[in-house]
């Protein structure tokens, strides 16, 4: 049985909802020849080993189903169904971004699940991921949670920032914790990391512990940014981020400490 990992035109999640739980649809909730799927033209829908991935276009929705943006669908997903999705869109969102060779210009087509081959000069291409670091940075029983600038609602997170060229992953922590907020940090000791399809990304979290410095600004990226004991929090992100992960590791710390 095949499940399906269908999107609307508006990058909604196509959810089946049934006695109280959420999954994705498999072939006994979508039937595709009964309904309008548009396969975008030469933008193929993406196959892989017993998935689907495709864009329906003004098909009629079962009234079983919910939509859902691909991050919501954390809430309401088992991991390994929220996990799958978000790998179908990354891939769905990368082939249509990639349609044309890059070295000369001809269309390129699926080759294997995972790469796409250019039709006239054989040029084969991967989707190349965006990685970014987050860290929780200690000092003694303090974590430091700052508030960015872009951040859509009001809660405190933690540093983060993309890797550049030519640097690690270490050196990017040091470096995004010293941009943004003029902290010397050591100890930097790998976390976990996360896939983070919005819309290509990887995000690898670690710990660290401040060195050295006063919480200053300098690059205008935050707007605000403490030391917080375990037992004294601010509002802090949702349980699906990396930044919640590491908080949390660090509270049961701190809490098993006080015991
Ligand atoms: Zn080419």
């Amino acid at each position: 049985m095949k499940t399906w990992v269908l999107f609307n035109e508006k990058d909604e999640l196509l959810i089946k909802h049934e006695n109280e739980t959420y999954r994705l649809p498999t072939d006994n909730d979508w039937n595709p020849d009964n309904s309008s799927v548009n396969e975008q033209g030469d933008s193929p829908h993406h196959i892989q080993k017993d998935d689907w991935v495709l864009r329906v276009v003004d098909a009629d929705i079962p009234s079983s189903f919910v939509r859902s943006s691909l991050r919501q669908s954390w809430n309401l997903l088992s991991s390994d169904e929220y996990l799958r999705a978000g790998k179908a869109w990354e891939l769905l969102y990368w082939s249509e971004e990639t349609r044309f060779c890059s070295r000369c210009g001809k269309p390129m087509n699926w080759n294997s699940d995972i790469s796409l081959l250019c039709s006239s000069c054989g040029r084969e291409i991967w989707p190349q991921l965006n990685i970014a670091i987050i860290v929780l940075v200690q000092k003694g029983h303090e974590a430091l949670l700052v508030k960015a600038k872009t951040f859509r609602r009001d809660f405190f997170g933690l540093v983060a920032g993309f890797v550049e060229t030519g640097e690690s992953l270490e050196e990017c922590v040091a470096r995004e914790v010293f941009e943004e907020t003029s902290l010397r940090i050591t100890n930097i000791r790998y976390f976990s990391s996360q896939p983070w399809p919005y819309p290509l990304g990887l995000m690898v979290g670690f710990h660290a512990d401040y060195l050295s410095g006063e919480i200053a600004f300098a690059d205008g990226e935050l707007k605000e940014g403490h030391f917080f004991r375990a037992d004294n929090l601010p509002t802090i992100p949702e349980g699906l981020s990396m930044a919640r992960m590491l908080i949390d590791d660090w509270v049961a710390k701190e809490r098993k400490e006080q015991e």
